[in-house]
């Protein structure tokens, strides 16, 4: 095991002490309905113009417009202080043994 730093707070993390790995995917919530509203030329301008868009990218290019992984090693105060509100929302920290749940569908 390599020594690294946080990348949070820059902590330097020695070999064997504790150490935390936060991955996060992001990715495209599509929900299969697209409005559009009867007599709307912007509309209809809109998703030709994303078609046209999308024309040009192969698949591999146009998947990394919806979809994002990454990684970031953490401290155990880090990990802490993510645990109890990994948004960084004023106010939202969770309890201890708590689940977080988000918006999801
Ligand atoms: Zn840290």
């Amino acid at each position: 095991m390599n020594s690294q730093h946080c990348c949070k707070c820059g902590k330097y993390l020695p070999e064997g002490s504790a150490r935390y790995i936060v991955s996060i995917r992001l990715f495209a919530d599509f929900d299969d309905n697209i409005e559009i509203s009867e007599g709307s030329e912007g509309d209809q301008d809109s998703i030709e113009y994303l078609l046209q868009c999308l024309e040009g990218f192969d698949d591999k290019e146009a998947e990394s417009y919806t979809n994002d992984e990454m990684a970031f090693l953490l401290c155990r105060p880090c990990r802490n202080r993510f645990g109890r509100n990994p948004l960084n929302k004023p106010g939202c920290d969770i309890k201890s043994g708590e689940r977080h749940t988000g918006i999801l569908h």
